[in-house]
């Protein structure tokens, strides 16, 4: 099952395509739903049969379309909305939590998440996403008037999904529906968790682990955080994980999971020796980002585009600075 349905997804991401719903393996649907205007094209729910009911991981993008394909989903595994026991949710991001107060509200499933992506604790620890956002801004130089559109551009974002109260609390090791195991794999978001379904050989990684491209760091809003080496850390976990197949939150499986999540990882430290040499030429993290080789050259990238690379910047510097490798003296914001 796993060739086909990396060679039919990957064809429709390819092709900037949502592909259809299908089950992946016994006792698991892949539902994929659309990511209007997004470069990721579609974002990928999960259903899950475990000894304790049906289990959702991840829940879409609060939009009609998206609810539709959740609806679709659903029917194609010959569920109901009331049959879904719980939705967990790899981290808090509006893209994977967006449709689950509206499955909770229509159908009962219980919400779970890990107690750092919670946004009660997280507003009590680090303050909401936009104070956080302002805040890794200030901390990486970016000047006035690059800094109000970018926070501009966000507001519809930090609109969108903080207000979600969870039912349940997930940490490392706990097992959802007695099957799945949880795996607290931060480095993307504080509190993102992977989860383990031993039986199938399945992994589940949300955003931590995609089939291409750069995992975006979180936001190094407070002195301690440190993304990037927390990311390399759960990278090189999943590397040593037995699985027979990774089902990421976008893009297509991974059928090969531990050396795609070491290619990531070489490509991890070579952003961070990149960043070191644009460091020596360059004081904050907002002037290294400018320095740095993104997917569009920096001239021609919009104020989103910029908003994810100084964050990006940020979070290697701060990993860099944290191994002794850049001077002290270089802004990240640690004092
Ligand atoms: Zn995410
Ligand atoms: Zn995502």
């Amino acid at each position: 099952m796993s060739i086909p349905l990396i060679t039919e997804q990957s064809a429709a991401f390819a092709r900037g395509s949502v592909p259809p719903a299908r089950q992946v393996a016994d006792g698991v649907w892949s539902i994929p739903v659309p990511l209007t205007g997004s470069p990721l094209v579609s974002m990928f729910m999960y259903l899950v049969e475990t000894p304790g009911g049906l289990v959702l991981v991840d829940a879409g993008f609060d939009a009609e379309d998206a609810w539709q394909a959740l609806l679709a989903g659903l029917r194609a595994a010959g569920a109901a909305p009331s049959e879904v026991a719980a939705t967990v949710l790899t981290h808090n991001h509006p893209d994977h939590i967006g449709l689950a107060d509206r499955l909770r509200a229509e159908g009962g499933a219980a919400v779970a998440i890990h107690p750092l992506d919670c946004f009660a604790t997280q507003r009590a620890v680090r303050g909401g996403f936009l104070d956080q956002l302002e805040r890794t801004l200030l901390r990486a130089g970016v000047p006035d008037a690059d800094r109000a559109p970018m926070l501009r551009s966000a507001r519809r974002l930090a609109a969108h999904s903080e207000s979600l109260v969870p039912d349940l609390l997930l940490t490392e090791g706990d097992a959802v529906g007695g099957t799945l195991q949880v795996l607290h794999t931060p480095g993307h978001t504080y509190g993102h968790i992977s989860l383990r379904d031993h039986r199938r050989g399945l992994l589940f990684t949300g955003d931590l682990l995609m089939p291409t491209g750069e995992p975006q760091l979180a936001p190094a809003s407070l002195p301690a955080d440190d993304p990037g080496a927390d990311l390399a850390a759960s990278l090189d976990r999943i590397a040593g994980l037995r699985a027979d197949l990774v089902l990421p939150g976008h893009q297509y499986p991974i059928a090969d999971h531990a050396r795609r999540a070491r290619a990531v990882l070489t490509a991890h430290r070579a952003r961070l020796a990149e960043v070191t040499g644009a460091a020596a030429r360059a004081g904050t993290a907002w002037e290294i980002a400018a320095l740095l080789s993104w997917p569009r050259p920096w001239p021609d990238m919009g104020t989103t585009a910029k908003r994810f690379a100084v964050v990006q910047t940020l979070g290697l510097l701060r990993a860099l600075q944290r191994g002794g490798v850049v001077p002290a003296s270089t802004q990240t914001g640690s004092s």
